[in-house]
């Protein structure tokens, strides 16, 4: 029997790496914030700051628990420091050369029985796994939502070589932090992008041909079909960055055009405007 995961080490200090480390410290883990960016990392310790004040706000928290939660996070730009992880969950960019270099040194750094997660949005776990060598059967797919400490999926991928221990351990986790987790295999964009992301880029297509403005397509979409936020919106809220790179995996990996990104959406990546995290993509925000 292995040990059940306590310390977490969240590789990457994004939009998705802090609300993984911030809803493991809520739940009562340690959690450890890497990133390769100072910045990044003092922009994930505002957000948390921030989220524990409005948690005790909102009465969700009591002052005591928040001060617990915020002391079971740290902050360091080397996860190697970290030598009694119990699990690592990369949430570094999305591209693959980046997370394979990443699974290499994970090999190399962490103890044997260490799970080694990531949430990718689209990237083969069989293909990730290849750069963690002998210990491919701990590699797994722990693919979560944004915002993390509210949405309540995980999906779960195994690879090829994913062991049955590392998949119990891994549904062991996502529960321990309140999530529900989904099996899905080992396809291009798994299921919530391969079905997401060519409605997300047909919204860009219908904006881009002067269908209708971008606020009257998400207000269709919204009304209509009972989403709960419009596709061009959503877009800006997972980042037209992550989504440009998700559906060039999508469509490199699955090989069929209506994956490839939108003119409209490319042009945005290209000037800089990726979305709420630069206040501005499709939409403005206001800070
Ligand atoms: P992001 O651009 O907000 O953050 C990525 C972070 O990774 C940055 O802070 C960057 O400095 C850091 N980084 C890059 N290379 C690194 C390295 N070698 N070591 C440490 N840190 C490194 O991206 P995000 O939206 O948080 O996405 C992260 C991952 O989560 C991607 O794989 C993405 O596909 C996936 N994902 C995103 C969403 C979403 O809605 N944004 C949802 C589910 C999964």
């Amino acid at each position: 029997m292995s040990r059940p995961v306590k310390t977490i080490v969240v590789v990457g200090a994004g939009t998705m790496g802090s609300g993984i480390a911030l809803t493991a410290a809520q739940c009562g883990l340690r959690a450890v914030q890497v990133d390769v960016s100072a910045a990044q990392l003092d922009k994930a310790r505002g957000y948390h700051t921030k989220q524990f004040a409005r948690l005790v706000e909102k009465q969700k928290m009591t002052a005591d628990e928040a001060h617990a939660a915020a002391s079971r996070l740290s902050y360091g730009a080397d996860f190697a420091a970290v030598t009694d992880a119990d699990c690592v969950v990369e949430a570094a960019s999305e591209n693959p050369d980046v997370k394979k270099k990443l699974f290499r040194a994970f090999a190399e750094t962490f103890a044997a029985d260490t799970l080694l997660a990531t949430n990718t949005s689209s990237i083969s776990i069989t293909d990730i796994a290849t750069a963690a060598g002998a210990r491919a059967s701990q590699v797994i797919g722990m693919h979560f939502f944004n915002p993390v400490p509210v949405m309540k999926l995980v999906e779960v991928i195994r690879g090829l070589a994913t062991s049955d221990e590392t998949v119990a351990r891994t549904l062991d986790l996502a529960r321990a932090m309140g999530k529900t987790p989904v099996p899905a295999n080992d396809r291009a964009g798994f299921v919530s992008n391969r079905v997401l992301m060519p409605l997300i880029n047909e919204a860009f297509y219908a904006c881009m041909e002067g269908v209708a403005t971008a606020e009257d397509i998400d207000q269709i979409m919204v009304l209509g079909c009972n989403f709960p936020m419009g596709p061009l919106r959503l877009a800006d809220f997972i980042g037209l960055d992550v989504c440009h790179d998700i559906m060039m995996v999508l469509y490199r990996e699955l090989g069929d055009a209506k994956f490839f990104p939108c003119p409209m959406l490319r042009q945005l990546v290209t000037s800089g405007r990726l979305g709420n995290k630069t206040n501005r993509g499709v939409f403005e925000y206001s800070r």
